[in-house]
């Protein structure tokens, strides 16, 4: 490192601004803040001492990466945006180059200065709104912020009096990626900085405490409420902001001793999983450690949830959300992430989320402790989006949008895994994104009956082209003589054998025009003599008016007699036919046995269909009735 060395213009020691591009250093001698302009140096005046953090890192603390050169950190800025004090590192590394690593909630984010496009003044951002970075790429705002210089030590590569305020832009791109617009004092952009969250591992930072230490800095703080006296225990104490004591309900300002803020006897809500439960969920426990009551008013009718906060001292914070017995596990999102936002719905990693609702959300109760400066009455606007069993939520105000990412817990595994007292609240409705609970057993029903009206359909095919047995075929002359109607007319078939059990089809034929043949026919067993009566009538008229030609009926006809015994048969067929007209002179009879008839096919499929159809039914009212509490009903609610 190249550095640049001068005499601090308050206490006269020695002042080293180890990177040759910094242009603040607070003395470590007087702590003044020293600042470089030209070859001069100023005195900024006094830095007030640090704000004690959960940092785990500290100036002077090396590491190195691959293809970087070796760092080391060389500056810490503290700003708190009123919502507490985090920390920002500067590293420098051995060429002389420097970037910021920024420490919050256990979080580490790296963020590197690159080339600056024109970028839009402070004042003309909103959350939400896309912002081209060049070469990067675009991002979304996420959040505007205004932050006070609290305190410093070491060097610093801008010149900002202690004390004054900084604005940011931090803004979510693609694949994780962050990006900070720094507006120093002003509206303009002074420096763009893009990064992502790293681990200190992937740093290769060594000789910090371990784990098990910092566990212990940050385990619980046993304290008193200021306004009833009932012990207080802080589970994540650096970080919490807000206390609502558990005995009397009154909140209290953490980060000035407890100071009440607002004054209740009783506790406003009751947690159905207690605050201090810890519990596992996939793969990490996690610590009840607040509770917020919200609701959305619609028409007059409120409809208020539950919001339990999570926390866990190296991930930060999660939420499990309860809303009439629903359950879901909340996690951030990073809204660089999302794609294609409409109205009618977002994508997020290639799932299509689908409009669900609107609304603006009150803070109405609220119990434990907060990381922010939490308050009855505070409203955020909300957007939900569903792709059941997960929701995206985006809620906004004037300097913040966020976006999370909500995953349906079933309750009873959510009581379990917490330990939870008695049982779960019973679920009214259907919820949001509950998904439904036949979609399993559906799948494999609408497969199996797939299969079997397959199997159906070629057994059908099968016996259409082999079961079929032609068993007689008569040509039949009707005398000249012969009187419609008269028992001597009737004649007897020859007889034929049948030699399976199945129906039997008698196809009549005749030469009919513009006049009808009637038979009154039975199907006589020769052995028992048992008899199966059956009329076919051959109608065929057609002729010629204002529409054109018509015609109706035909030349044959077709009559089935059912479970046909095998054995030797003739059939008695009677002719009748239309009075004053002469007789046709023949007909032909054609008998089958084993005929397939196309109803039983309909049929079976019917059947086959019948539990499939009712599933599919069951599962539209199911998504009906989620969608009824959505701002998009299916069907409208009288
Ligand atoms: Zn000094
Ligand atoms: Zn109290």
């Amino acid at each position: 490192m190249s550095g640049y060395r001068s005499a601090c213009p308050a206490c006269g020691a020695e002042v080293l601004f180890a990177l040759g591009t910094t242009l603040l250093r607070v003395c470590d001698h007087c702590g003044v803040a020293v600042a470089r302009a030209g070859a001069d140096v100023e005195n900024y005046g006094q830095v007030a001492a640090l704000i004690p953090t959960p940092s785990v890192l500290a100036l002077g603390v090396e590491g190195g990466y691959a293809n970087a050169p070796r760092f080391r950190l060389v500056g810490r800025l503290q700003i708190d945006h009123g919502a507490g004090t985090w920390d920002e590192w500067l590293m420098g590394f051995d060429d002389g180059a420097w970037a910021w690593l920024s420490e919050s909630q256990g979080k580490f984010h790296y963020m590197g200065q690159v080339a600056q496009p024109p970028l839009p003044d402070f004042d003309e951002l909103m959350p939400g709104q896309r912002v081209d970075l060049g070469a990067t790429g675009a991002f979304v705002v996420s959040e505007l912020r205004s932050g006070r210089f609290v305190s410093a030590r070491g060097e610093l590569p801008f010149r900002a009096q202690p004390g004054s305020v900084l604005n940011y832009a931090d803004l979510s791109g693609p694949d994780g990626q962050f990006a900070t617009i720094d507006y120093g004092q002003g509206q303009e952009a002074e420096a763009l900085y893009v990064g992502r969250e790293v681990t200190l591992d992937e740093l290769g930072v060594s000789g910090l405490p371990d784990e098990e230490q910092r566990a212990v800095k940050a385990s619980g703080k046993n304290l008193a409420c200021t306004q009833c006296g009932g012990p207080l225990e802080l589970r994540a104490p650096d970080l919490t902001q807000r206390v609502a004591c558990p005995w009397c309900g009154s909140l209290l300002d953490a980060t000035r001793d407890l100071k009440v803020l607002a004054k209740l006897s009783a506790p406003p809500i009751s947690a159905l999983i207690p605050l201090g439960s810890q519990g596992r969920y996939k793969g990490v426990v996690w610590c009840v450690i607040g509770l917020v009551e919200r609701s959305v008013t619609v028409e007059d009718e409120r409809y208020p949830w539950r919001e339990y906060l999570l926390y866990e001292p190296r991930r930060g914070f999660r939420w499990l959300v309860e809303s009439d017995g629903h359950w879901s596990f909340v996690e951030p999102v990073n809204a660089g992430d999302l794609q294609g936002a409409s109205a009618s719905g977002v994508t997020y990693e290639g799932t299509r989320y689908k409009h669900f609702q609107s609304g603006q959300a009150c803070v109405d109760h609220v119990l434990g402790e907060f990381y922010w400066a939490v308050k009855r009455g505070q409203t955020t606007d909300t957007q939900d989006y569903v792709a059941p069993p997960s929701m995206l939520s985006c809620e906004a105000d004037e300097g913040e949008i966020t976006w999370s990412r909500g995953s349906y817990v079933e309750p009873a595994e959510l009581w379990q895994a917490f330990n939870a007292p008695g049982s779960p609240p019973e679920r009214r409705g259907v919820g949001a994104i509950q998904p439904w609970p036949h979609a399993s057993a559906a799948r494999g029903v609408y497969t199996s009956a797939l299969v079997l009206l397959a199997v159906l359909f070629v057994v059908f095919l099968g016996l259409t082209l082999l079961g079929r047995r032609q068993v007689h075929t008569q040509f039949i002359v009707i005398p000249p003589t012969a009187v419609s109607g008269t028992p001597e007319a009737a004649v007897f078939t020859e007889p034929f054998q049948v030699e399976r059990t199945g129906n039997l089809e008698v196809l009549v034929t005749a030469a009919v025009d513009n006049s009808w043949l009637y038979l009154d026919g039975a199907l006589i067993n020769e052995r028992t003599g048992s008899l199966d009566e059956f009329d076919a009538e051959v109608s065929f008229y057609h002729g010629r008016d204002s529409d054109g030609s018509w015609s109706e009926g035909g030349t044959s006809t077709r009559r089935y007699i059912s479970s046909v015994e095998p054995g030797r048969y003739v059939l008695r067929l009677e002719p009748q036919w239309e009075a004053g007209r002469p007789a046709p002179r023949s007909y032909e009879v054609r008998v089958s046995s084993r005929v397939p008839r196309l109803y039983q096919l309909f049929l079976a499929g019917l059947a086959l269909a019948l539990w499939p159809l009712l599933l599919a039914w069951r599962q539209w009212r199911f998504e009906a009735q989620r969608w009824s509490q959505s701002d998009h009903p299916w069907v409208e609610s009288s």
